[in-house]
């Protein structure tokens, strides 16, 4: 099968509407994460695609097959849960046989099948061992095999890491990556931690409101946001947005901005006359010495992050700016003087409704 596909799919639940019409493909052989806050529809779209919920509106193909009035036990589906279902009492060998015995697979080729996911997923050595001796990483990892073993034609994973604890997650994820490696169904993994959506996913679906606003690898995604909010949502803290005012002068059009020395030059064939600049904390360069094309600012607070980096709150023509730098400024305390410059590069620009201007941007 190559691809699992809904077409305009709603789903309403009395007047609130959970999906709102929503055209998407998810391609066989790559990990698809379904990522946004909660509340956003991921688990909805989730259970539509498993057979679990029926949508108000809108179809369900599983290659050419229209699958959408199909129950799940009729999709060939595999899923996997928050919480690992695993059956005690029997060995984790026998816990990954027991739905290839109920679809009367013979000996060698149940043999075959567990065999090569106890090696896929690294849980040669705990074959043999009852399943109420294994922790939750092992758990969870043996609902994986499993489900794989299974060999479904898409698998599906809601938010399989939340109750693996962080040190643990390392060791799960690594295993994930591995496995999807080697497989060519169509992956489907709902997560509301962009970390995990960043680590795992070939293409990343960020989702809104009951909708997918935007879908891309996770570079692309986080380099290129196509409207404020994945800026927003993506990032630690997400993006620095910043209204400015933009005029057309002759072809072009100009916006003067407080966090840029020059005015920015813009070739689009329309712009509203206010947009939002937009640019990641990490991407702005930090200076406590003036540089040609760097603007002043006053350093407001200082705080050291989790990945060792430093997180400035700085004052910029009247803006509050984050800046995240890899060093500290000793004297860069309090009311201290720096200087930032943009990127051009990274910075984007949005227009009245949010959404990414696509155009080219130098400094005049
Ligand atoms: P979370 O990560 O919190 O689970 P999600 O993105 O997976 O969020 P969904 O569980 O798909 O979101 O829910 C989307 C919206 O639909 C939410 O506002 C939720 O309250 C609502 N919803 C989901 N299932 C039902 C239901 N059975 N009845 C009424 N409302 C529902």
């Amino acid at each position: 099968m190559s691809e699992v596909k809904v077409v305009n799919l709603t789903k309403k639940f009395g007047r609130f509407t959970a999906l709102d019409g929503i055209d998407f493909s998810f391609p066989a052989g790559k990990v698809t994460c379904l990522l946004g806050p909660s509340g956003c529809g991921k688990t909805t779209l989730l259970r539509i695609i498993s057979g679990l919920e029926t949508p108000t509106e809108g179809k369900v193909f599983f290659g050419d097959k229209d699958v959408t009035g199909l129950p799940p036990r009729k999709r060939n589906i595999g899923m996997v849960f928050q919480y690992p279902v695993v059956y005690r009492g029997i060995s984790v060998r026998k816990n990954i046989e027991l739905p290839l015995l109920k679809r009367g697979l013979s000996e060698t080729e149940r043999r075959e099948r567990v065999d090569r996911v106890l090696s896929l997923m690294n849980l040669k050595d705990y074959a043999e061992l009852d399943s109420s001796q294994l922790d939750n990483v092992a758990r969870q990892k043996v609902s994986v095999a499993r489900a794989v073993a299974y060999q479904p034609d898409i698998i599906l994973f809601d938010e399989p890491m939340t109750n693996i604890d962080a040190n643990s997650k390392i060791q799960f994820k690594h295993a994930f990556k591995e496995l999807t490696r080697q497989l060519n169904q169509v992956i489907v993994y709902v997560t509301h931690d962009q970390t995990e959506a960043m680590t795992l996913a070939d293409q990343i679906a960020l989702m809104k409101d009951g909708k997918i606003v935007q879908c891309n690898d996770p570079r692309t995604l986080y380099n290129v946001p196509e409207d404020v909010f994945g800026g927003w949502f993506l990032g630690n803290p997400g993006m620095n947005f910043v209204k400015e005012r933009c005029e057309k002068k002759g072809s072009t059009y100009i916006i003067v901005s407080r966090l840029l020395k020059r005015p920015l030059k813009i070739d689009a064939p329309k712009m509203d006359a206010e947009v939002t600049l937009g640019i990641r904390p990490e991407h702005i360069w930090l200076s406590d010495v003036p540089g040609s094309d760097a603007v002043e600012a006053m350093v407001k607070d200082k705080t050291l992050t989790i990945g060792g980096q430093y997180l400035y709150t700085l004052e910029v023509g009247g803006e509050k700016i984050k800046v995240k730098v890899g060093h500290h400024f000793g004297r860069a305390i309090g009311n201290t003087k720096v200087w930032v410059e943009l990127p051009l590069r990274h910075l984007v620009i949005f227009d009245g409704s949010e959404r990414r201007i696509h155009g080219d941007l130098s400094l005049q």
